[in-house]
């Protein structure tokens, strides 16, 4: 791991010499008022570091730094920004092999989903690289006589990014880069399970051509110092990933200073599977999208709505599946999935199984935990069987390795199940009907929709978001990302007469 700087100390949890990575505070990397230790999900005889926890005064002056590197950095030159974002892109996608093996260590997912997570973050910042050249604005005659109008976006200012662990690197990469292309400061709270990624990538954005205190990383807890952030009236947007209740109290703290939020959070999507579809590919959408992650995705398919004509066959495909997976190591060859995250999150998952069993659901398969040679947070992918759309299991976010099959006897059924739900951040449809594919494409209640695609998964340069309890406030990635970054200033110019 290559941490720009760090002290060396002794702890009780390892004999040798233990990194302490530092927060970023105004320009400085500096030590915390305590911190915490990362340990691998995989194999908790690992110990990755441990990490500075900022105090209250550090966020202070973070804070202001940032009000007055955004100015200075908001008046570099176009191409100044543009190399800027595209070094930072540059090398996380020269380094995805390495910064890819330290994201699946501490998150816990298969090696090659950490190293495509680094590189596509890398791709965020290329995208947006060139979105610096690409900020135009309008122009129109105004009704009055002689009299010209200029439309263009300006920056919001200090940026609170809060991201989650479950995409550690491309969650923070693509609310960083934007807010970077359009001319703000970023101060970062990452999640506290998953810091190391943060330090890599800030250690890579601090040694651009940028100003002193332009970014901030403030590792600490959600509940202290992300809600002093929050609360912080000289912050001037939040953009926030993670669950519904942290992502309504944010809201509720920003309203206080009418600070500008944007907001990504759980969802229950859905996957239809039709009677004409093709049904390999249907359970290959299925599994990957239930279990890629460890089924930690807000994108992930939670419910698996089938037509009744294939249920059967679709679903002895699917138990058959999900019992072949391989769990095991994140970083271990042939691993199809790791560990879950934390311990808490392990408990939450059994505590669904159980939950789940409670309601009368049937758990064809999985959902216990798995004994392995090292010490981790591992447990087999779960199906339950015979679930209806009103059991808890299938309107809460369970961010768990667990599915649920919910038996429709017709497409018209399987589009109302989809769209009852609370949240509405993707769904999907498997089917050869361009008819019914046409349909639910311009009637699922969803921000991103799927044919013959998983519902997780998606690009970088398009906009990204939800309907609902999942997504508040305009939407993330792509061009739509100038809308929450940006406040458009309107011109009006009278030039007089030439004399
Ligand atoms: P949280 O919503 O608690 O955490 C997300 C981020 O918000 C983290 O950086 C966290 O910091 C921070 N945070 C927590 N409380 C506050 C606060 N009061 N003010 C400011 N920031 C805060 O998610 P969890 O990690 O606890 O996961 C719980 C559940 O949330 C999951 O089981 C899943 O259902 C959902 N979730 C959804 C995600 C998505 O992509 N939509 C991503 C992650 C979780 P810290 O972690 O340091 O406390």
């Amino acid at each position: 791991m290559r941490i720009a700087k760090s002290i060396l100390c002794q702890t009780n949890f390892d004999v040798g010499p233990i990194v302490t990575n530092l927060n970023l505070i105004a320009g400085e990397w500096l030590a915390g008022e305590s911190e915490i230790e990362n340990r691998n999900p995989s194999d908790l005889s690992d110990l990755i570091g441990h990490f500075a926890q900022a105090n209250a005064d550090q966020l202070e002056a973070t804070l202001d730094q940032a009000r007055i590197a955004q100015a200075e950095w908001a008046a570099y030159g176009l191409e100044r920004k543009q190399a800027v974002l595209m070094n930072i892109g540059t090398e996380l996608m020269a380094r995805a092999e390495e910064l890819g093996t330290l994201l699946s260590r501490e998150e816990g997912k298969p090696l090659a989903e950490g190293k495509g997570e680094v590189y596509r973050a890398g791709q965020f910042f290329t995208y947006y690289a060139a979105e610096c050249l690409r900020q135009i604005g309008e122009n129109a005659d105004s009704v009055r006589p002689d009299i010209e109008i200029d439309v263009r976006r300006e920056a919001v200012g200090v940026v609170a990014v809060i991201s989650p662990w479950n995409f550690p690197t491309a969650t923070a990469s693509w609310k960083i880069a934007p807010a970077l292309c359009y001319g703000n400061a970023v101060v970062w709270k990452p999640a506290n399970i998953t810091p190391a990624s943060a330090v890599a990538l800030t250690e890579i954005i601090n040694r651009q051509d940028i100003p002193k205190g332009l970014f901030s990383l403030v590792m600490g807890s959600g509940r202290s110092i992300g809600q002093r952030l929050v609360e912080s009236p000289k912050v001037n947007a939040i953009s926030f990933t993670g669950s519904v209740p942290v992502g309504k109290g944010i809201a509720a703290a920003a309203i206080q200073n009418l600070t500008k939020v944007q907001m990504e959070m759980g969802s229950k999507n859905a996957l239809a599977v039709m009677d004409d579809a093709d049904l390999d590919l249907a359970v290959s959408l299925a599994l990957g999208g239930a279990f890629g992650g460890t089924g930690q995705k807000c994108t992930a398919s939670s419910r698996l709505v089938v037509h009744a004509a294939v249920h059967d066959a679709f679903v002895e495909k699917l138990v058959a599946g999900t019992q072949a997976m391989k769990v095991g190591h994140a970083l271990a060859e042939g691993t199809q999935m790791g560990p879950v995250v934390s311990e808490q999150q392990l408990a939450e998952n059994l505590a669904y199984v159980d939950l789940g069993k409670s309601e009368g659901a049937e758990l064809a398969c999985g959902g216990q935990r798995l004994e392995m040679p090292q010490d981790g947070y591992y447990m087999s992918p779960g199906v339950f069987l015979n679930t209806t759309n009103d059991m808890r299991i299938n309107r809460e976010e369970m961010f768990a390795p667990l599915t649920s099959v919910i038996k429709v006897g017709s497409y018209d059924e399987a589009l109302a199940t989809v769209n009852d739900t609370n949240f509405g951040l993707t769904s999907g449809i498997v089917t050869q009907s361009l008819a019914r594919a046409t349909h639910f494409r311009r009637n699922a209640r969803t921000g991103v929709v799927t044919v013959n695609l998983p519902t997780a998964g998606t690009d970088y340069h398009v906009p990204f978001g939800g309907r609902g309890d999942s997504s508040y406030g305009p939407r993330e990635q792509g061009k739509a990302a100038a809308e929450f970054y940006t406040t458009v200033k309107t011109a009006y110019i009278s030039a007089g007469k030439p004399m």
